[in-house]
């Protein structure tokens, strides 16, 4: 089976980008920080991988209002338009499936590869 995601440039970004929270991934963006500083920080848990912890850099997105912040990260699911899909954003396939061996008794290290 073929699954296709298509439209104008900004629908498709928005539905692959909606697709990625049906997986469990969180935003990667913000616009309505009160304060420039700390930036905000996203951590993947990478199973047989290291942690992965993102800072958020600021974005081009203007912030919802005067006085606030807005930060986001170059990937599908912070920068609007972005469509890099770091390895981070795949480390749950890896929890998962090291889950699903475990239950059937095998004990493996499962890592996700960028290439
Ligand atoms: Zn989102």
């Amino acid at each position: 089976m073929n699954f296709f995601v298509q439209g104008p440039s900004s629908i498709s970004w928005t539905m692959i980008h909606e697709v990625g929270h049906t997986l469990g991934l969180p935003d990667e963006y913000t616009y309505n920080r009160s304060a420039a500083s700390p930036a905000p920080t996203c951590t993947y848990k990478g199973a047989d991988n290291p942690d992965k912890s993102i800072t958020l850099s600021a974005s081009r997105i203007p912030p919802a209002a005067v006085g606030q912040h807005s930060f986001d990260n170059a990937s599908v699911m912070g920068e609007s338009g972005n469509t890099n899909y770091p390895d981070n954003l795949f480390y749950w396939v890896a929890i998962e499936v090291k889950k699903i061996l475990a239950d059937e008794g095998v004990s493996a290290d499962v890592k996700i590869v960028a290439r």
